[in-house]
């Protein structure tokens, strides 16, 4: 076929077909798939217009059918959808993109609910009906020249055009394209089969041809002596369907009578009816055998009168009554609603979409369960779903804005919480992507890695936030019996006692209304109950001797700050301190610390000792964040080097007030140098507080660096 047979062959089906279009396309395409051949021999741009034409014949728009020509570009050769975009338009470059993104996707499984879910992949992927549409079309190409690849290649394409694309194009009411997909997959799994039902078809052509005859020029009689004019023609069933019959009923070819399908296409509902009449008078209908798809359509939008009579010589005959308008959207489904008036007024993509949807539920309005149909319209075009696949092909279904978490939770509890990374599509993505359909998932695991807080922001199913909120509750009570326990040893051993019996631990716990002694601890690790109320039950007051060992600057710092600011795991109450050395303020980055005796120490990342700890006691790290009042303030030390000079104290002193800051101690040496060391601890809010105190001290003349404290020489232990 060349460029103008070609194009008339499209204008036969739409006479408006915007011709420099189709020719731009076939230009580009004719270009970008220069020098490839099909396994056929022919040159690649022939299977292009091939496909287009497939799609004229079903009276698609221009933009289709140009998509069409243009299907196989992006995916065989360098052209871009990008270079698409910019020499066609998003719509055309869309088509394309959604049809290269589900060609790339492969059928593995046979298993039911597996195909079931590549079916509804490949619809959630296409966002435009028409992207399967023209899937379709490529199809059936490619099935029609199928005999030119290898014997296995053919079984495989043959099977999955079978289990998906034939389910495809008769949800979507595409019978042309459903019947003759289905005939030709018959034709490559079971050839024996295929070309036994050929000869006994065609050897039964002449008996047969005759027969149709003697149907079908009675009924056109008389319609016409009622003023019908009616088309009626008749011919043997397709193969596939003749094939399922003998298999169904388990009965010989020459055993099936009702292999004849006659239709008969009048002008209106009213003759439809007319018709059946006219017939059921004329031959004895076969009892049970009458449909009224007319009042009562089919789900993808078929109407017609189904009968079945004893026709001449009592042999039985199926016969289909419909109107054209019905006629054609039988043949081409949802396909039939893109009909196009080119330079009339355009219809939006959607509305288009909307115009067969508005159809199908105006015809379904008697139908006995709803509630199937809708399920039908919300899994296939306003998908709420996405499917994505497993490095081996299974394929897993989630709900859309799911993450790679969600997915490590849908594989496996253990999964889930040992998710360490993912890769998407081969690259290595952060955990809150966004999933799309289609993409392979591959989930990397770590032992030492375990569920924290921030997962339950990154998940969407509700199955994983409940096991992610499960551990978390698990890990936070394990947590804080071992904290509640540290601090319980080490308030004994301040008065010179060891951990006592389990028992008296046991009647303690009793006393202070815990079901056991690991909730006894776990009171105290989460603050519920005071450790010194426990110590009162296990030891007699009168030995009970305070001997405090803590560092002077801590008890200054913990002084002011009291007991609140940072959460542990969720937990309220929890007892901690904020370290020393590195003076966290909120806004930074802390971690936390289970610590022998003085519960949680709250450390900045960063922070030297931090990093120690975490390599020498990975165990006793704990997930912490801040979580401050509006008046809280935290302490902070910094460390001045400054001239030596006349009212530099004042100065400085008057910089951090103008701040908005207390001062709660300041000190200056004189060094031998004629410079002065500071020491100034302030009281922040925040870490952007504590900036700008920092850049107002150092616009005072005379002040040379200003450094935030980081060791634990202290102002005043000096
Ligand atoms: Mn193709």
């Amino acid at each position: 076929m060349n460029l103008a047979e070609f194009i008339i062959h499209i204008e036969s089906f739409n006479a408006n077909v915007n011709v420099p279009l189709i020719r731009q396309a076939y230009e580009f395409s004719d270009k970008a798939h220069a020098g490839q051949k099909r396994q056929s021999g022919e040159p690649y741009v022939e299977h292009c217009l091939e496909v287009a034409s497939i799609l004229a014949e079903q009276h698609m728009d221009s933009t289709t059918i140009s998509a069409g020509i243009l299907h196989d570009v992006v995916e065989d050769t360098a052209v871009s959808v990008e270079d698409l975009r910019r020499e066609f338009g998003d719509e055309v470059a869309e088509l394309v993109d959604g049809v290269t993104k589900i060609g790339r996707v492969h059928y593995s499984s046979r298993e039911e609910q597996q195909v079931d879910y590549f079916r509804k992949m490949l619809l959630s992927m296409a966002k435009d009906i028409r992207v399967i549409i023209i899937k379709l079309a490529d199809r059936l190409h490619n099935m029609r020249t199928l005999e030119h690849l290898p014997i296995e290649k053919r079984k495989l394409i043959a099977q999955e055009t079978r289990d998906v694309y034939c389910p495809l194009a008769h949800r979507f009411g595409i019978n042309k394209v459903k019947v003759e997909l289905e005939d030709l997959s018959l034709k490559f799994l079971e050839p024996e089969v295929y070309f036994d039902l050929v000869r006994r078809v065609k050897e039964r052509r002449e008996e047969r041809e005759k027969y149709i005859k003697e149907v079908t020029d009675p009924i056109q009689k008389a319609l016409a002596e009622d003023g019908i004019r009616a088309s009626i023609y008749g011919r043997a069933k397709h193969l596939d369907s003749i094939y399922r019959k003998i298999q169904i009923r388990k009965v010989p070819f020459e055993k099936i009578f009702d292999l004849l399908a006659i239709r008969v296409i009048v002008n209106s509902e009213r003759e439809c009816y007319h018709a059946l009449g006219t017939i059921h008078t004329m031959w004895k209908p076969v009892s049970g055998r009458f449909h009224d798809y007319i009042a009562n359509p089919k789900p993808n939008g078929y109407r017609s009168l189904h009968t079945t009579v004893f026709g001449p010589n009592n042999r039985m005959v199926e016969i289909q009554i419909r109107t054209h308008q019905m006629h054609y959207v039988a043949e081409n489904g949802i396909a039939a609603h893109w009909l196009y008036k080119e330079g009339r007024q355009q219809m939006s993509r959607s509305d288009r979409q909307m115009a067969w949807l508005r159809d199908v539920l105006e015809w379904q309005k008697d139908m006995t369960n709803p509630s199937e149909f809708l399920e039908y319209l919300k899994i296939d075009l306003y998908s709420e779903d996405i499917f994505v696949l497993t490095p081996n092909g299974r394929l897993v279904h989630l709900p859309k804005g799911s993450t790679p978490l969600d997915f490590a939770f849908q594989i496996h509890t253990e999964v889930g919480t040992h998710c360490a990374g993912a890769k998407i599509n081969n690259r290595l993505m952060p955990l809150s992507t966004e999933l799309q359909s289609g993409d392979t998932v591959e989930i990397i695991t770590n032992p030492n890695r375990s569920p924290s807080h921030d997962w339950l922001k990154l998940v969407k199913t509700s199955s994983a936030r409940s096991k992610i909120r499960r551990w978390l509750k698990q890990a936070g009570f394990d947590q804080a019996v071992a904290l509640g326990k540290e601090i319980i040893e080490r308030r004994l051993r301040e008065r010179h006692h060891s951990m006592p019996q389990e028992e008296q631990l046991q009647e303690a716990a009793e006393k202070l209304n815990r079901k056991s002694v690991e909730d006894l601890f776990a009171g105290v690790g989460n603050g519920s109950l005071s450790a010194q109320a426990v110590i009162n039950l296990v030891i007699p007051e009168d030995t009970q001797e305070q001997k405090d060992t803590t560092g002077l600057v801590s008890r200054v710092i913990e002084k002011i700050r009291g007991s609140k600011g940072v959460k542990i795991h969720g937990m309220d109450n929890m007892m901690f301190r904020f370290a020393g050395c590195c003076q966290p303020v909120p806004g930074e980055d802390v971690v936390g610390f289970i610590t022998r005796g003085r519960g949680v120490t709250v450390h900045r990342t960063d922070c030297p000792t931090a990093i120690r700890l975490q390599e020498q006691f990975p165990e006793r790290e704990i997930e912490v964040s801040w979580d401050t009042g509006r008046d809280q303030s935290f302490v902070v030390q910094l460390e001045l080097t400054v001239e030596d000079r006349k009212n530099m104290l004042r100065d400085i002193t008057q910089a951090i007030s103008d701040a908005d800051t207390n001062l709660r101690a300041a000190e200056v040496h004189t060094r031998r140098d004629s410079t002065a060391m500071g020491k100034f601890l302030v009281e922040v809010t925040s870490i952007s507080h504590l900036n700008r105190i920092i850049q107002k001290v150092r616009r005072v003349p005379g002040v040379l660096q200003v450094i935030r404290s980081t060791g634990v020489d202290a102002i005043d232990q000096s």
